[in-house]
């Protein structure tokens, strides 16, 4: 026990220790930006993007799980019947009239079995079973669901990609197998928190049946039960996504506020998502339904992509109007001043900033313009995310690691942005707060070992401590490749 000081001098300085005390006992011990500055000096690439892999990460809270799988994950689900509840995937793959003829989308576009039995002979004589596919075959079907060439972009992404493999994404077993091998591909890198653009909207069993999204609702919570996938450490929570520009969109908004509020356990939030433009996708479309269905539920958080646009306009703002809390993407914020000073140094919205989606969609094509820095820099809260990483062939420290080596983060900056992923998740308050207590005690004892002897023996003993795994975009962008070719 600390004796009460009588004096007034005495009483100062008993105070002045007191807040020391507490001080010290609830911050965490912070990396000095010095420690920082010398560890980014002493490491190659390969250290930088090690320790980025190690670096205690927050949540994803832009990704579509529907486009967050690598390709190479599609063929093992694909060609493996015990994660595909024994369907057979065909695809076209020979084709009886010319490349040039046939629509983009359906060169090697994959349908499931039942669909290939109902085709005319003719027409099945172009498929070949996924599993049959020769090695060039197989490397072409690969790359035609993945953007790794120059000039395929927006067209590529919005046309041709998704077509190519959704019936696959309709088969209940590899949808949740996927979902899967996100959340343990995650943990892996240390995020803890992954809400993501979810449903089980469009599922059909193997004979073509559709499967109501409460019947595939057991097999999901039994699939988030089983020991491997908790043994991810990855929180997941769920969000549904509304297509737009659809004809129907305001109808499919209605069901989607009818489920969130039906499975507030898992399922946090609406998203809205596809072109903005055209006439059909602009945000004030949806504002008097978003006022009838806000009449009619309890609080439902909204997360909606904005501002994912070229030129300048006013979606952000009239996104804000629609009830949005969190923007997605967020681009052409810089060109619409009054929303950017509305944003500034406030909690009125958190931007979910998608560098490697930005660039390769050609919205940011030279990153280093990307707003994403005047955004951290000027108080506009935000955070990075995947999108679709599945077609980027990327990950979440790519993203990372495109932000460090571009914007030159401080250390502050660097681990505020997990810090401020898990304060905007929109899950449920008790698990977030322990979620931000975990990450402060890991990030205590990553930073500990960081501070640990010279630079290079820190990034040396983190180096055989860590296995990172990275894709194509690294192997591309930074010839980084982990684990390294035997
Ligand atoms: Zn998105």
């Amino acid at each position: 026990m600390v004796p009460f000081p009588r004096s007034p001098g005495r009483v100062l300085r008993f105070c002045l220790l007191l807040l020391w005390f507490g001080a010290s006992a609830s911050a965490a011990p912070t990396l000095s930006e010095a420690r920082w500055r010398a560890l980014r000096t002493a490491a190659d690439p390969a250290r930088l993007y090690t320790l980025l892999y190690a670096l205690p990460k927050g949540g994803d809270l832009h990704n579509h799980l529907a486009g967050s799988n690598l390709p190479e994950w599609l063929y093992a689900c694909g060609t493996d019947p015990a994660r595909n509840g024994g369907d057979v995937f065909y695809v076209r793959a020979r084709f009886a009239s010319p490349p040039g003829a046939i629509d983009p989308a359906q060169r090697f576009a994959t349908i499931r079995r039942y669909q290939y039995e109902a085709l005319p002979p003719a027409d099945r004589a172009e498929f070949v079973p996924l599993a049959e596919l020769t090695p060039a075959e197989r490397q072409i079907w690969l790359d035609g669901l993945r953007l790794d060439q120059p000039g395929e972009g927006r067209k590529e992404f919005f046309n041709v990609i998704w077509a190519r493999f959704i019936p696959l994404w309709r088969n209940p077993v590899v949808r949740l197998e996927l979902l899967a091998e996100n959340l343990k591909a995650y943990g892996a890198e240390g995020m803890v928190y992954l809400e993501t653009q979810f449903d089980l909207n469009g599922l059909a069993d193997n004979d073509g049946a559709p499967i109501a999204p409460e019947a595939a609702l057991p097999a999901l919570r039994a699939l988030l039960a089983r020991p491997d996938v908790v043994a991810s450490g990855v929180t997941p929570r769920f969000q549904v996504t509304v297509l737009r520009f659809a004809p129907d969109a305001e109808d499919k908004l209605a069901e989607a506020f009818a489920w969130v509020d039906a499975h507030r356990d898992l399922w946090v939030a609406i998203n809205m998502a596809g072109i903005e433009e055209d006439g059909f996708g602009y945000p004030l479309r949806f504002l008097e339904k978003f006022r009838e269905l806000r009449a009619r539920y309890p609080e439902i958080k909204l997360s909606i992509h904005a501002g994912e646009m070229d030129g300048p306009d006013h979606h952000i703002r009239d996104t804000l109007l629609l009830g949005a809390t969190r923007i997605g993407h967020g681009v052409n914020l810089l060109k619409d001043p009054d929303t950017l000073l509305l944003l500034q140094g406030g909690e009125r919205a958190y931007v979910e900033v998608n560098l490697i989606s930005n660039r390769l969609l050609q919205y940011t094509p030279d990153l280093s313009r990307h707003p994403f820095p005047e955004f951290l820099r000027t108080g506009v809260p935000c955070g990075l995310n995947t999108d679709d990483r599945g077609m980027w062939d990327s990950n979440l420290t790519d993203e990372y690691y495109t932000a460090v080596t571009l914007f030159n983060l401080s250390w502050v900056e660097l681990t505020g942005l997990a810090r401020s992923s898990l304060r905007h998740g929109f899950l449920e308050a008790e698990t977030k707060e322990k979620l931000l207590a975990d990450y402060e005690n890991r990030l205590a004892r990553f930073e500990s070992r960081l501070a640990e002897g010279t630079p290079t023996e820190a990034l040396d003993r983190l180096a055989a401590a860590t296995r990172p795994v990275t894709y194509g975009y690294a192997r591309r962008n930074w010839g980084l490749a982990f684990p390294a070719a035997p």
